[in-house]
């Protein structure tokens, strides 16, 4: 582990922060993979996706606050200047190399590892299709919501579909991500799908996408719960 300087913490809502490390040495990654971090060498590690596009001195990391729990409340008590530790980067849950359509699925936090993703294939000029389903329960939740609006915008092949399951707000479905990849992929035709979040929504992602009939070569999936 090296040591990291946070230089900029930026506030989505009252229980999710971005905070940006520079680290001492660079950590080259692929879009996807993760960071463990530790408040001293040695100590108890956490993982956090990169949230921000390879190539930048600096390190996103798109962080939720469990008020219950260790690293989240002392991370959400830093501030810029203040140091901690990183790893390098691991991980393989990173874009499929073959050229099929993908779709996201993510809630919350979940959505960090594939905005580096789509922030690089997009930038890249990749033009294979990418969809993307983040659910959230309120709108003021919805992470990186006006930039996946103007990315969807100039990029064609890009289809970026919010949903909220405790609001109704104009422009966005409602209810949760299930129904809307179900009616999506009706047809069976083949994709890869990247799912990350916590247990409970990657459990029941897994089985109806078992149900629809795709297989472990079709589905990857990250999950926070470890
Ligand atoms: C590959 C990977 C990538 C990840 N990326 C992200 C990311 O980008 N953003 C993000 O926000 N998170 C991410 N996570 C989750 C992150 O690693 C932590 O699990 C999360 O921040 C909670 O850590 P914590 O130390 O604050 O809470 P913990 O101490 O781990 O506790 C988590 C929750 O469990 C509860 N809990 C703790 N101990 C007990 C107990 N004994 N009994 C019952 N309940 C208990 C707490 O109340 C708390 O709500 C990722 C995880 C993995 C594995």
């Amino acid at each position: 582990m090296q040591r990291a300087q946070i230089v900029r913490i930026e506030q989505h809502h009252a229980l999710v922060r971005s905070f940006f490390l520079v680290p001492e040495q660079p950590v080259p990654f692929v879009a996807g993979q993760f960071v463990a971090i530790a408040m001293e060498a040695g100590g108890t590690e956490r993982s956090y996706s990169i949230a921000n596009r390879p190539g930048n001195a600096e390190l996103e990391l798109c962080i939720s606050l469990k008020p219950d729990g260790y690293m989240s409340p002392a991370l959400f008590a830093m501030k810029p200047g203040d140091t901690l530790y990183l790893s390098e980067a691991r991980g393989s849950f990173t874009l499929p190399a073959d050229g099929t359509e993908v779709c996201m699925i993510c809630t919350g936090t979940g959505i960090a590892p594939f905005r580096s993703m789509l922030l690089d294939a997009l930038q890249k000029g990749d033009t294979r299709k990418f969809y993307l389903i983040s659910g959230n329960r309120y709108a003021a939740e919805a992470l990186y919501h006006a930039e996946m609006t103007a990315l969807a915008a100039r990029y064609p092949n890009f289809c970026y579909l919010p949903t909220l399951s405790r609001e109704e707000a104009a422009g966005i479905a409602h209810g949760y991500v299930h129904p809307i990849y179900e009616q999506l992929f009706t047809d069976g035709r083949d994709a890869r799908f990247l799912v990350c979040g916590w247990t409970a929504m990657l459990s029941e992602t897994r089985r109806k996408l078992k149900e629809m009939g795709y297989n472990r070569r079709q589905y990857f999936f990250e999950s926070y719960d470890g």
